[in-house]
């Protein structure tokens, strides 16, 4: 990876990824999607997205179709319930083509674990369980879907009190539960009396970076943590005694306080962390029984070196066979993404930032792996960067422009200011800035957004994320857009 990076800085790689994103389209009719000529759909429609000769004139169940000059089009064609055909006709002075998709419409299928009965346990029965992977989601609803409402370390010990389809319900207080995969936990034995720890220690430490609250347990329980106005909120669930109920805490580093309330008759422990500046950063986990609460340090921000002493993560989504959304005339999104990441980190590395990269080539580098080196790198923000297309049902003549991506309430100011600086300096439409669960947004440290720098699958802003000044200029202005939310940070944080 070195050798590549030191390579690229010299200029020999460069060539070959301005031919790579610039491939000239062939003049005969191809379709890019629907992906194969006989498909399946629950949406109410889908599109046509391919490339023909400039000059060919083009219909679409007999509706003229616009072709772009590069020879790009995207076509949203209704579908009615069952079978489809969609006949695609092009013609010009040298050659007509034609070919038929049939596009079978089916009913959306319901998750089983949604239709299956509920399984109510006896008030006092449960399911002793253990987590058995980490970072496992408890969810709100027995679904794959749902809203994650936390996520919990291996080995923590959880009290099972129902079942629905392959989904176990974990009880966290008498009034609220969650729901598991099944095949998440291992089953040790039924019990008759939930299980309760004791908390024997509460303690405060900190380094360089963070601020750590560890909290010592006979054995782990599941726990949630909420982000607040002035810092966090940590719930431990299932605990009998908390030793440090009635303590005062020194303040340590960024931890203008902590407050814990005495276990409420709920089994409830819940933990007021009250913070310096704001939140950048935090997550949990095990260290044998001890519960650890390690949370980022502001960043000292120098105001006319702003990058100065700052790491970045850098995502290029997509890698290897999987290429992401394919533009009309065959552009894969994987070498849009790496190229516009490689020339932000050269901007940001011009400007003083360290940068570090999920992948520098055309790797498969799977998700996880992806989440794993981002908080392994001690970085203080994660830019994964794509370039857009939606799911069958939607119009991108409608949806289309640069959004920006966050899971936790911590990265909505980067998120947005990220969109607002983005489309004034690119000049795309306004995609909005979303709540979307993701594996690279929801990371809680580093502050994680997910950035989509305009749709592969409209014909405009295809042609611009094929020109090499327009990848440049997005690097520029998502470089700019990181500079004002640190800028921005030092005013609020009170900082130098
Ligand atoms: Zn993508």
């Amino acid at each position: 990876m070195k050798n590549l990076y030191k390579a690229l800085k010299n200029g020999c790689f460069i060539l070959p990824f301005v031919f790579v994103i610039n491939a000239l389209s062939s003049n005969a009719l191809q379709i890019v999607y629907p992906k194969t000529e006989n498909t399946q759909i629950s949406a109410a429609s889908t599109f046509i997205i391919g490339s023909t000769a400039p000059d060919a004139k083009l219909k679409i169940n007999d509706i003229d179709v616009k072709v772009h000059d590069n020879g790009s089009f995207v076509q949203v064609v209704p579908l009615n319930d069952g079978k489809n055909e969609i006949k695609i006709d092009s013609q010009n002075e040298k050659t007509h083509d034609t070919v038929t998709y049939i596009i079978n419409r089916v009913p959306q299928e319901i998750p089983a674990s949604m239709q299956a009965a509920l399984e109510e346990f006896a008030p006092d029965e449960f399911i002793y369980a253990a987590v058995l992977k980490n970072n496992t989601p408890l969810r709100a609803q027995p679904d794959e879907y749902a809203k994650r409402l936390t996520h919990l370390p291996k080995d923590t010990v959880l009290m099972i009190n129902g079942k629905k389809g392959d989904y176990y319900r974990v009880s966290l207080t008498p009034t609220e539960n969650a729901w598991i995969k099944s095949d998440c936990v291992v089953n040790y034995s039924t019990i008759t009396q939930k299980m309760l720890a004791t908390a024997s220690q509460v303690s405060l430490s900190e380094d360089r970076l963070y601020n750590y609250i560890k909290t010592d347990l006979s054995f782990q329980i599941p726990f949630k943590i909420i982000e607040t106005d002035n810092g966090l909120r940590l719930e431990l669930y299932n605990l009998d005694k908390n030793a440090a109920d009635t303590m005062l805490f020194q303040t340590s580093g960024d931890v203008k306080s902590l407050t814990i309330n005495s276990v409420a008759p709920d089994k409830t422990s819940t933990y007021y962390i009250e913070l310096k500046n704001k939140l950048w950063g935090y997550m949990a986990y095990y260290e044998g029984t001890t519960l650890v609460l390690k949370i980022r340090k502001a960043p000292v921000i120098d105001k006319e070196k702003p990058f100065k002493n700052i790491t970045i993560f850098l995502d290029a989504g997509h890698g290897a066979d999987d290429a992401g959304a394919i533009g009309p005339t065959g552009e894969k999104e994987k070498n849009i993404n790496l190229d516009i990441v490689k020339k932000l980190q050269k901007v940001l590395e011009d400007e003083g930032a360290k940068v570090i990269l999920s992948r520098a080539d055309d790797t498969c580098v799977p998700l996880y792996d992806r989440v794993k080196m981002m908080q392994e790198s001690d970085a203080l923000i994660s830019l994964s960067i794509h370039a857009n297309a939606l799911a069958d049902g939607a119009d991108p003549y409608v949806k289309h422009g640069t959004s920006v991506f966050f899971y936790n309430r911590e990265s909505v100011e980067l998120a947005k200011t990220l969109r607002d600086v983005i489309t004034n300096k690119l000049g795309t439409k306004d995609d909005g800035v979303g709540m979307h669960s993701l594996v690279m947004t929801r990371p809680t440290m580093p502050l994680s957004v997910l950035i989509e720098v305009a749709y592969m699958i409209h014909p405009e802003e295809y042609k611009l994320l094929l020109d090499e000044n327009f990848r440049q200029k997005a690097a520029e202005s998502i470089r700019d857009g990181v500079k004002e939310y640190l800028l921005n940070s030092v005013k609020t944080d009170g900082i130098n």
